[in-house]
């Protein structure tokens, strides 16, 4: 299933214009636009977002309800999971640990993951400690005993460089690791939206020489 609503970008006549749909006509200047008079050709804005199915050994995030182009709104929405050699996902909420829930993956942004060599090391260590007997449903607090205490102590347990060295750390981990990537795909999430209220979405940089290109 691909969730890829595939927002186009082109520049015609100056400002980039972004749209599911290329139109006859360019919304800035009315021109024509069969005679393919592009200053930047139509190409399609990269999707963030993956399946979790398809990034083994990897730490994935999405929203806890709902999925990013919709239903996001800041870190404090999010889920976190940890993917196996398979791209099964381990998650701990109020149900306990629970294991490949593909369906509510389908959509989700990766933190960072190990390289290949690691994985039966990653795999293990994933066992024991999904496996230790305090994951619980009884045990599960949403701000103290969560999602995140289950992949950090996951994390430290795995001695693997920095995304270790972070984890000991809610804060930082959540500074180094996860705000980059949802920074990112927060572009994409308002470009999303935008085009969800208006047909085109068309961006004028705000810059002081804009003047002196026009004359
Ligand atoms: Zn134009």
């Amino acid at each position: 299933m691909d969730m890829d609503p595939g927002i186009l970008c082109f520049q015609h006549c100056g400002p980039k214009v972004f749209c599911f749909q290329l139109p006859n006509d360019c919304p800035v200047c009315t021109c024509n636009l069969s005679n393919g008079n592009f200053q930047l050709p139509p190409f399609r804005v990269p999707y963030p977002f993956v399946r979790a199915i398809q990034h083994p050994c990897s730490i994935v995030i999405k929203p806890t309800t709902g999925d990013f182009l919709h239903d996001y709104r800041n870190t404090k929405d999010l889920h976190i999971g940890v993917t196996t050699s398979q791209g099964e996902v381990v998650e701990f909420d109020r149900r306990g640990v629970r294991r490949n829930q593909a369906a509510l993956w389908q959509q989700c942004l990766v933190v960072d993951g190990a390289a290949k060599p690691w994985s039966e090391h990653w795999d293990a260590t994933l066992q024991q400690v999904s496996g230790q007997p305090c994951w619980t449903p009884f045990s599960y607090d949403e701000d103290s005993f969560n999602c995140y205490t289950f992949v950090l102590s996951f994390l430290c347990k795995l001695r693997y460089g920095n995304l270790s060295e972070a984890a000991m750390n809610r804060t930082v981990f959540c500074e180094s690791f996860i705000l980059p990537r949802t920074t990112a795909a927060g572009k994409y999430i308002s470009l999303f939206r935008k085009l969800q209220a208006s047909r085109f979405y068309i961006y004028k940089p705000v810059s002081s020489d804009s003047f002196r290109r026009g004359s």
